[in-house]
């Protein structure tokens, strides 16, 4: 069990603020929930993840799906970063072709999770309150997974009208009008709407998604995006070949039952293998 502190931090409906944390690391049960074809809405993935796996959240837990779903982008985020963390450890390898002109050179990237810099919310609070450059006070929420779970087609099939539709669902008033609807916020101003959006990025905690990387072989510097939701997700992705050839092989040779291996950690399933690969050696060099 490893924990920590939320950047942003959990509001529950008496708006205490709820903000360490401890999680478990993915068992076999996660790794094949994440595995599974194309799934539609990653957002609803992480949700599903994020409930089964993090135990407590301040006085929370276990963590409901409606509260994992709930919780900010960046503490989610950071959830992920501290999931793969102590399930797979901290060091991240890439490599990438530098994107400076007349390089392409194959430089290999190595970072640690532990690097990755994350942002506190300055002001934590379920609702935040602004004042546009026309006198008028805004109050809004900042953008959760729940958002994003529902957006996710429409930010597909058209970006601005998802824009649009998020901050529809997290300004509460606009000067007078409490719950304005997507017509009132899509005729505003493109000033006000660049000054609410520049103070949710103010007052947002925030977990970077992009790395700072060097050409070896040009020396050039130059930034490398790292989407963090998609690295997990795909990182686990690939290896569904691998973890139903390690129940397989499991389960043929220690006759364990699913149910059984499933509740394993890669780790463990790993140091069994280990055990077995030696076993088999062991036979074959007295064989
Ligand atoms: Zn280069």
């Amino acid at each position: 069990m490893s924990g920590g502190v939320l950047p942003g931090g959990w509001f529950d409906a008496d708006g205490r603020l709820h903000r360490d944390f401890e999680l478990a690391v993915l068992t076999g049960r996660e790794e094949e929930l994440l595995t599974q074809a194309r799934h539609p809405r990653p957002a609803a993935l992480v949700t599903e993840v994020l409930s089964r796996c993090v135990r407590r959240i301040g006085e929370v837990s276990p963590v409901p799906p409606e509260v994992a779903r709930k919780l900010l982008v960046a503490d989610r985020l950071h959830l992920l970063l501290q999931l793969r963390q102590a399930t797979f450890g901290d060091r991240v390898r890439a490599t990438l072709v530098c994107p400076w002109p007349g390089c392409g050179a194959q430089v290999s990237l190595e970072f640690s999770l532990a690097d990755v810099p994350v942002q506190a919310a300055t002001l934590p609070g379920r609702w935040h309150t602004m004042t546009l450059h026309d006198g008028r006070e805004v109050v809004f929420r900042l953008v959760t997974g729940a958002d994003q779970e529902e957006l996710a087609t429409l930010a597909e099939e058209n970006e601005g009208a998802a824009l649009t539709a998020l901050l529809t669902r997290c300004v509460r008033r606009l000067g007078d009008d409490e719950q304005p609807g997507e017509d009132t916020v899509a005729a505003l101003p493109a000033r006000a709407r660049a000054e609410i959006e520049e103070r949710m990025r103010e007052v947002s905690p925030s977990v970077a998604q992009t790395m700072d990387a060097r050409c070896t072989e040009c020396g050039r510097a130059f930034t490398v995006p790292f989407d963090v939701q998609r690295f997990f997700l795909g990182e686990l992705r690939t290896d569904g070949a691998r973890l139903y050839q390690e129940i397989h092989y499991l389960a043929y040779h220690y006759h364990w039952s699913e149910t059984e291996i499933m509740a394993m950690t890669r780790d463990k399933r790993q140091r069994y293998i280990d055990v077995l690969a030696d076993a088999i050696g062991a036979l074959n060099d007295a064989g």
